[in-house]
């Protein structure tokens, strides 16, 4: 059974043997990019070449990379344990033509690759279009795929976009079918979301530009771009139909459960899956130069840790886990990604510090937030004061209130949590008036761009939200 590793090697050998640069994974802080949090696709390192604005010494390149999508237009914090296919952070495996090959090539590219070197079934396999695509649509049947299983879609699914401005263009995707015992319906119906068919591999014909003031134009070049999760064609070569149960994801999960003593498939399965996807996200990130702090990118660093020591502290951990996990992660992938050992002390040692800190504030918030639940009436949302309570005096990010309210089937008058955060704003307005200083989130995130977020500032810099210590 090929591990991780091996499919990862074997994507990047095969786009090398037909003539791809291998070029190694960029950074999760885009460079120069303000317009993107995180880098979540493969073709971010590659967008000035779709654009004409950069020219490279290869036409092809192929690549594994690192992706966060906790944020911003793909944001897949809210899916992660409880989808069989979504994580924060994973990679995912491209392969990109600039003005090179186009359709005729990439999707026989994608084909073979998957049904003969991957040896995937191809009777379970579906493709998608982008409605107007008869271009693509031909190609599909001209590689053997029978017209009744190429879906001609409509939405935006199918056609991608990074971000709100960027190379974009209509894509074909790639879905596997893991059979009637799952529940979900095949794309473009009224089900789509349940995890029976799995998108593997998305193909896209860059074509056009999209502007800020919503407008598009043709490229001067056809490119391609494509992107499959690792995790989830890990999945299927190694006979599971839930990425959490590759050989990457069982052995963070066994970390955990070792950690914590919890068994690891009872009824903590979901404490530990979201675990062992943080601790890969939170250490990546941290691996490169993101800092926990109170806003922009170190903000949802810091409440993707929260966020996992919430669940650490439902399999009834007292002492800091998610530090003792970081050896595990780095054995599996220390060798592919060599920043991850460079930092790995600079990891665990941020992990201990803000886990300790949080720790205390931890505890208490979660005791109010259960009394709050007791005084409830049946089926009634968290009022949005006690929300922002647990926010401004324990440093619970809002979402990790939500996250924690949904195992229990609640939510969060947010409408009321939004309104006491305006009067606190409102409030230190006031108070800062006549100081000359005017501070607000864009700025603090724009001074952050500027400095660049690979510089520490020290764990001081951090006391602003309420009395976290
Ligand atoms: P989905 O519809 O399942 O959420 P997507 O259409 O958002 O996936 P793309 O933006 O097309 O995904 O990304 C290309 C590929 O990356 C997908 O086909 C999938 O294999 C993988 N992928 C996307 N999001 C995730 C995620 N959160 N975790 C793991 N793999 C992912
Ligand atoms: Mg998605
Ligand atoms: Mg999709
Ligand atoms: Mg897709």
């Amino acid at each position: 059974m090929p591990s991780l590793n091996d499919i990862r090697s074997t994507f990047l050998n095969y786009f090398e043997r037909n003539g791809h640069r291998v070029v190694d994974s960029s950074p999760l802080v885009p460079r120069n990019d303000p317009t993107l949090m995180f880098t979540n696709s493969g073709m971010v390192q590659f967008k000035n070449c779709f654009t004409g604005l950069e020219k490279r010494d290869y036409v092809r390149a192929t690549t594994a990379q690192k992706c966060v999508r906790a944020g911003g237009k793909h944001n897949d914090l809210d899916n992660v344990g409880y989808t069989a296919r979504h994580h924060t952070f994973f990679e995912m495996l491209g392969n990109f033509s600039f003005g090179d090959y186009f359709k005729n090539e990439a999707i026989p590219f994608a084909w073979e690759l998957i049904t003969k070197d991957f040896g995937i079934d191809a009777k379970r396999l579906l493709t998608t279009v982008y409605h107007t695509d008869d271009e693509a649509f031909e190609i599909w049947k001209k590689v053997g795929v029978p017209e009744d299983r190429i879906i001609r879609i409509a939405t935006s699914d199918n056609f991608w976009q990074m971000g709100p401005t960027g190379p974009c263009g209509p894509c074909t995707e790639i879905f596997y079918d893991h059979g009637d015992h799952i529940w979900g319906g095949p794309p473009g119906s009224a089900d789509e979301d349940g995890d029976r068919f799995i998108e593997i591999w998305n193909v896209v014909f860059m074509q056009n530009e999209q502007f800020e003031d919503g407008s598009m134009r043709a490229l001067d070049m056809q490119s391609i771009d494509t992107g499959m999760g690792l995790e989830r064609i890990g999945a299927l070569l190694q006979g599971k139909h839930d990425n959490y149960d590759t050989d990457l994801m069982r052995s963070l999960i066994e970390a955990s459960a070792h950690a914590t003593s919890a068994d690891p498939d009872g009824p903590g399965k979901v404490h530990h899956r979201v675990i062992a996807d943080h601790l890969r996200s939170t250490s990546f990130l941290i691996a490169d130069g993101v800092m926990p702090s109170n806003d922009g990118r170190g903000y949802v660093l810091r409440r993707i840790m929260r966020r996992a020591m919430r669940h650490a502290h439902m399999l009834g951990a007292k002492d800091p886990v998610m530090y003792k996990l970081v050896s595990a992660l780095v054995r599996q992938m220390g060798a592919a990604y060599p920043e991850l050992t460079r930092a790995q002390a600079l990891i665990e040692e941020t992990l201990k510090l803000e886990e300790t800190r949080f720790k205390q504030t931890l505890d208490r918030g979660l005791k109010l937030l259960d009394d709050e639940l007791s005084r409830l009436p049946e089926g009634e949302n968290l009022p949005g004061e006690a929300a922002f309570k647990l926010y401004d005096t324990y440093g619970f990010p809002l979402d990790l209130t939500q996250d924690a309210l949904r195992e229990k089937g609640r939510a969060v008058d947010t409408y009321g949590f939004n309104a006491a955060m305006d009067e606190q704003k409102a409030k230190a307005r006031a108070s800062w008036a006549g100081s000359g200083e005017a501070i607000n989130q864009t700025i603090w995130f724009e001074i952050e761009e500027r400095v660049g977020p690979t510089e520490f500032l020290g764990y001081e810099t951090e006391t602003a939200e309420g009395q976290i210590q």
